[in-house]
């Protein structure tokens, strides 16, 4: 490959370009440093601008008010299946989990480390095909809180509206969709993400915690693995990593000039649909993996009639430049991650595409 291809990758996943051409002009001489940011001291003003300014424009995106805080913190999204319990759970508390995904699940599993652990619905035995209604959802009397994963970036479902539970704070992974469409962050205590989906390279993880779940945390804990670290310090307790948290403010400026969250999901909500349209207009020849109403802008699955196509279909879109497209082991076929940073032009290819071979193969 000489050109750019289509990547349709789940994460590490596709960069804006002008963020990547950005990241290149200023690679070796940093804001007139004469060092790369990646080689300057995390405790310098310039550093410590991009830090902020990164934070900043995380809170403009999401309206988020002052009362939460952003942190930068490493160890991916599963260290925050662990952190949040230790942090807010206790042998004689219930934190209550959705499980709609296997991120989902292991979520919870890790909290039965530090407490009991209600699951409030758990979907697997249908495969995971679809977001519950509110009506499913069994909560626990008196939960910590109640812990979702936004989007399920294996299965390709995604919560459409949040369920509510009154003061009990709601907890979400919202690592494969943070930023992709608008929503009201009053009800949530914690949000983390993982970078490399919507936000960034990977290494570093964003968590967005209101006040007044801090002020619950439990304080008995090693210093990295409490929140309130990272709040005292501005995430600069020990040396964070910087070159992921310079490229995420990149992201976020990116998603600034292009007009913010309404803007994307207008444009997540039009790349989305040329996809399921191709499924929908196959008779049959795709078939998705999630239940209409729990279909997810970001990951799109879907099966053909039979395992030798679906390789087929791979190999031959591989061959136009569309890389990516297996599915996750289990559930199998093909998957297209489009997340933010995936142009208009790259979904309008896949879906010609799908048009094309089942032309030829169905
Ligand atoms: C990718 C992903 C994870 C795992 O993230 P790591 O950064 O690899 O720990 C967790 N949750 C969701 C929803 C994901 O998409």
């Amino acid at each position: 490959m000489t050109e750019r291809v289509y990547n349709f990758y789940p994460g590490p996943a596709t960069l804006p370009l002008p963020v990547l051409e950005a990241a290149r002009d200023e690679l070796l001489n940093f804001q007139a440093t004469g060092m790369s940011v990646m080689e300057i001291s995390h405790r310098s003003k310039q550093y410590e601008g991009v830090q902020n300014e990164a934070a900043a424009r995380l809170k403009r995106l999401l309206k988020l008010g002052d009362d939460f805080k952003i942190l930068f913190l490493q160890g991916g999204a599963s260290l925050q299946f662990e952190m949040v319990p230790m942090n807010f759970l206790s042998p004689e508390k219930t934190a209550d989990y959705l499980v709609t995904g296997s991120f989902a699940k292991k979520a919870a599993q890790e909290g039965k480390y530090f407490g009991k652990v209600n699951l409030a619905v758990d979907t697997g035995e249908e495969g995971f095909r679809r977001i519950p209604d509110p009506a499913e959802l069994k909560f626990s009397p008196n939960p910590v809180y109640v812990h979702l994963t936004s989007n399920n970036t294996i299965y390709g479902t995604q919560w459409q509206t949040f369920p509510t539970c009154g003061e009990v704070p709601l907890v979400a992974d919202m690592s494969s969709d943070i930023l992709s469409r608008p929503f009201n962050p009053a009800p949530f205590g914690l949000i983390y993400a993982g970078a490399q989906k919507n936000l960034g390279p990977a290494g570093v993880t964003i968590v967005i915690i209101r006040e007044d779940m801090l002020a619950k945390a439990n304080p008995d804990l090693p210093v990295m693995l409490r929140y309130e670290t990272f709040v005292k310090n501005n995430s600069l307790y020990n040396t964070p990593p910087t070159f992921s948290i310079y490229m995420v403010s990149l992201v976020l400026k990116w998603l600034e000039d292009l007009g913010g969250v309404e803007a994307i999901y207008r444009r997540n909500q039009e790349k989305a649909a040329l996809i399921y349209d191709a499924i929908d207009r196959s008779n049959g020849f795709y078939r998705g993996h999630a239940e209409k109403n729990s279909r997810s802008l970001m990951n799109v699955t879907f099966r053909l009639p039979s395992e030798e196509l679906e390789q087929k279909f791979i190999s031959e879109a591989t061959n136009q430049g569309l890389i990516g497209l297996k599915g996750h082991r289990s559930v199998g076929g093909l998957r297209a991650s489009i997340y933010n940073a995936m142009p208009y032009e790259g979904c309008k290819a896949l879906a010609d595409f799908m048009k094309d071979f089942m032309a030829k193969n169905g």
